[in-house]
């Protein structure tokens, strides 16, 4: 039997969703091989037995936190999509502002219909079965986490930063210009994108691991006279959230 696929959204631009739609030519191939059950974003039907439950985007309302546990209890595996799900995501900068102001900001007097809490990865409220960070996702981890997950296997994501990446491809190192780059501190797989385009690593995958953390400290230090903690401190676009339980 085909397995059967859901894909959910919480509060979000619900670009990793609408990112599996893009996929395109092999959209396709992956049809023939799952069965999507649920997908708001590209059908209208719905179904509540589920073998793996995609989900884009933070809990970050009172009625996410419901529809989380409920997607939890719906689905055998549950799986968060893109820097939101993974991490809180953009949703998190509001958790460093003050509440009443932001909330009269974007509703004005209908501020009390629209009810909030702090921003957290899905992670924080259920149990999540694995983690596919970016902003977006990228579309090829997607695509090769479904043909692990059809054929039996354990789908790992890359441990080496985003640096690793990017000196492959001999781009001039940001440090050199002074500019704190958030490279060293965070998982790759996305091709360093953002210093190929010249911009900085906003750290839209996350941290990597306490040990490549430490030995980021001590290369940053050696060649650029940088502090972690002032790279760390820098922290804030994608993974306020995570900032907070920085080692
Ligand atoms: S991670 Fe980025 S692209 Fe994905 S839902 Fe969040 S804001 Fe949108
Ligand atoms: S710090 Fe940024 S620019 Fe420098 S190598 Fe790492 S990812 Fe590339
Ligand atoms: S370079 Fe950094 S911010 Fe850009 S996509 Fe990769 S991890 Fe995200």
């Amino acid at each position: 039997m085909r397995p059967r696929i859901a894909i959910f959204s919480l509060t979000s631009c619900e670009g990793c969703s609408l990112a599996i739609l893009e996929l395109e030519d092999q959209l396709l191939s992956i049809l023939d091989a799952v069965e999507i059950v649920n997908f708001r974003e590209g059908m209208t039907e719905r179904s509540w037995d589920i073998d793996i439950g995609f989900v884009d985007g933070a809990v970050s309302t009172p009625e996410d936190k419901r529809e989380v546990e409920h997607f939890r209890e719906c689905c055998t595996k549950l799986v968060a999509i893109g820097a939101c799900a993974c991490l809180g995501g953009l949703n998190t900068l509001k958790n460093y502002q003050d509440e009443d102001e932001y909330r009269a900001y974007v509703y004005g007097d209908c501020a009390k219909y629209f009810p909030t809490t702090p921003a957290q990865p899905i992670s924080a409220v259920v149990n999540v079965d694995h983690e596919l960070p970016g902003c977006p996702m990228v579309k090829e981890e997607f695509l090769k986490f479904v043909t692990f997950a059809l054929a039996g296997r354990t789908f790992k994501l890359p441990e080496d930063p985003v640096c690793v990446e990017c000196k492959k491809k001999g781009i001039l190192c940001l440090y050199e210009k002074g500019i704190i780059c958030l490279g060293p501190i965070t998982r790759g797989g996305c091709n360093a994108i953002c210093p190929s385009y010249g911009a900085k690593c906003e750290g839209c995958r996350g941290i990597v691991a306490e040990d490549a953390l430490k030995a980021a400290g001590v290369n940053l230090r050696e060649q650029y006279d940088v502090d972690l903690a002032d790279v760390l401190a820098d922290v804030r676009m994608f993974g306020a959230y995570q900032e907070k339980t920085l080692p």
